[in-house]
């Protein structure tokens, strides 16, 4: 795959188009300014993969759509060498944006073809922080627990309480709880040193659903 001027020229318009709506970290925009999406999408959606929208990568599942990454990134605060758990690898765009930012990746997906693919995708090799896992994201990875920031990128039913277990106090979850069948609420919630949470509301999205177990 050929990262062209072109593409090199869509993306940083895609990055104004994010600063219009409201994206300020500066450590977030560069990251998407470097990753190429279009890796992340079949060649026929080569010539729109820098619109500001999601796109099905197979399996029903999508692509999240840039400002949702761009959004969820910031909120999520990431420094270099912090552990971040995503739940939902999906393309792994999300993940790449990540381990641009320096952060050691831990992301799970829960379908196998996904999972597979993403394996011997080799844009992902060149960030050896990065580490895919294929089981129920419900779970998260206790033997790589604590994390200092949690990242859910399906709609989820609820809080999955084995995820706030696996913060570390001090840390941050960023997640999209339904408020109904298609609507989410994005929320940050930061682990006090006493175990409880707080809690922070902000826009709604539309995510595709977290379920439970692998396929
Ligand atoms: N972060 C992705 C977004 C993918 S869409 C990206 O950047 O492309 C959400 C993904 O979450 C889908 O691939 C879906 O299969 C996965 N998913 C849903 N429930 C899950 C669970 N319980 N554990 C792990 N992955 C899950």
């Amino acid at each position: 795959m050929e990262d062209s001027y072109r593409h090199k020229g869509l993306r940083r318009a895609l990055v104004d188009r994010l600063r219009e709506r409201g994206i300020r970290d500066e450590r977030v925009l560069d990251a998407i300014s470097t990753v190429p999406r279009h890796f992340f999408l079949d060649s026929v959606f080569d010539r729109v993969a820098y619109e500001d929208r999601a796109f099905p990568i197979g399996e029903g599942q999508t692509i999240s759509q840039p400002y949702t990454v761009a959004c969820q990134t910031e909120l999520l605060k990431v420094e270099p060498f912090q552990k971040v758990l995503e739940i939902g690898t999906g393309s792994a765009y999300q993940a790449c944006v990540l381990a641009q930012m320096k952060a050691r990746v831990f992301t799970i997906e829960r379908q196998r073809k996904l999972f597979d693919t993403n394996r011997n995708f080799p844009y992902i090799q060149q960030f050896p922080s990065l580490q895919l896992f294929f089981g129920d994201g419900f779970h998260g990875l206790p033997t790589f627990a604590p994390f200092d920031k949690v990242i859910i990128t399906a709609a989820a039913p609820e809080i999955p309480p084995l995820l706030v277990e696996q913060l570390r106090p001090g840390g941050m979850m960023v997640i999209p709880v339904n408020e109904s069948a298609d609507v989410q609420r994005m929320m940050r919630l930061t682990k006090r040193a006493d175990g409880s949470l707080q809690e922070e509301r902000f826009e709604t999205f539309s995510f595709v659903p977290m379920l439970e177990g692998r396929k």
